[in-house]
């Protein structure tokens, strides 16, 4: 029989009335003649709440126990479900992680997945069984250890069962009705997109647009897994949603397909460091070392054998990248002048995989910024990505200006 895989997010499944709404989609697709493997989030809150509990107990706590806490979420609405759907007189079971089993590394609380096992499940299928409800989320070291994939983890449990099993196509049920061009809390000209392609959504999910996993989007385009991103609150057509899929399944595309923002970005430069071989390498594998997320970089022209370096993190690590820099300093293996941060700066980014081909993109979205005002403090691009460093109190106008700016109202 045609498989489906139908991942179900926390507000999907928020309560005991909303498992039986999604328990009903299920259902539907199940008539149509699908076996169906459901995977499920914990209801929307409860991880949270297991983070603050372990929080509480063990600030510095052992990653394998936080695993045994957080995952425990996804445990309960996996059996609400699978009781839900037996209740409607559809055989279904459920299974935790370790059962299936989906083995992940030991990398705890931000494990990646290794294997699936398909046989246990192919094998209650073989029996009858229609719906096997998967908690999302979770896996199992080799060392028999229960583990967890990381904040969002669940998107990319059902890609990777999608991919396992074979799936005609992995739904992703959450609280929008798909992807958008931007934010439509900050733009109201905010289109929903039918298609995007891999690539950009891989962009877009890395630039924060919290719709899925990034993983998730790297599994999916990896093995070419037919993605869709759907409102598990409205009534669905099959054409609902956001189809993520390769880019030659889209015929007509808009040069840029989205304006991605994020608020929380940080600017640091170190200034006039001696320019010499090793000291990009110093600099960043000591903030490496130290766990900093390093996004932009820029290196200034040198003079006198001296340069700034300048990057880019999440505002909530400055503080560990200078504890780290300066140590290097005091130790003698760095030497700048001065260490200065900003932390008033927002990313501001297109996207479009039409960059490829066309060019004149960064002209026009540095014409726009600054026919606005707004000045630009750092600039990097890919081949289908530009992003610019601004005060973070134009964000939202150069978000809409941007928009505007490259029609992202209009469908091409
Ligand atoms: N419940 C987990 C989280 O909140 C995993 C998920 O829902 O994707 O991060
Ligand atoms: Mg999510």
């Amino acid at each position: 029989m045609p498989l489906l895989v139908m991942k179900f997010g926390g507000t999907s499944v928020a309560n005991l009335d909303r498992i039986r709404r999604a328990a009903k989609r299920v259902g539907v697709e199940v008539a149509k003649g699908y076996d169906v493997i459901v995977i499920v989030s914990a209801m929307s809150g409860k991880t949270n709440e297991l983070v603050g509990w372990v929080n509480e107990t063990s600030p510095l706590y052992d990653a394998r126990e936080y695993d045994a806490v957080v995952s425990s979420g996804e445990n309960v609405t996996a059996g609400l479900m699978a009781l839900t759907l037996q209740e409607m007189d559809v055989p279904a079971r459920s299974w935790q992680g370790w059962q299936v089993p989906l083995k992940t590394t030991s990398a705890h609380s931000q494990a990646r997945i290794e294997e699936i096992g398909t046989d246990n499940i192919n094998a209650k299928f073989g029996e009858g069984m229609r719906v096997a409800v998967v908690a999302g989320f979770q896996g199992i070291s080799p060392e028999g250890r229960i583990t967890t994939l990381g904040r969002g983890g669940s998107d990319t449990t059902a890609v990777a069962f999608a991919a396992a099993f074979g799936a005609e196509r992995c739904d992703i049920y959450t609280d929008v009705d798909g992807v958008y061009t931007t934010d439509p809390r900050i733009c109201d000209k905010a289109r929903k997109l039918d298609k995007i392609a891999f690539e950009e959504m891989l962009e877009l999910a890395s630039l924060g647009a919290k719709v899925l996993q990034t993983r998730s989007v790297e599994l999916a385009m990896r093995y070419k897994v037919k993605l869709r991103v759907l409102s598990s609150f409205e009534e669905q057509s099959d054409e609902a949603g956001t189809l993520v899929c390769d880019e030659e399944e889209i015929m007509e595309s808009n040069v840029v397909n989205g304006v991605a923002y994020s608020r929380d970005e940080a600017k640091l430069t170190c200034l006039s460091v001696a320019d010499r071989p090793g000291i990009a390498a110093t600099i960043f594998g000591c903030l490496s070392d130290a766990g900093v997320n390093v996004d932009m970089i820029v290196q200034n022209i040198s003079e006198d054998g001296r340069t700034d370096m300048t990057f880019s993190c999440p505002t909530d690590q400055v503080k560990r990248a200078e504890v780290a820099l300066n140590g290097f300093k005091e130790k003698g293996e760095l030497n700048y002048a001065e260490l200065v941060a900003d932390t008033t700066v927002a990313k501001i980014s297109v996207v479009g995989i039409g960059m490829r081909s066309q060019s004149g993109v960064a002209a026009k979205m540095f014409k726009v910024l600054s026919d606005e005002g707004i000045n630009i403090k750092v600039i990097t691009t890919s081949e289908i990505k530009i992003s610019v460093l601004v005060d973070r109190k134009y964000m939202e106008l150069a978000v809409q200006a941007l928009h505007d700016a490259f029609d992202l109202d209009k469908a091409s």
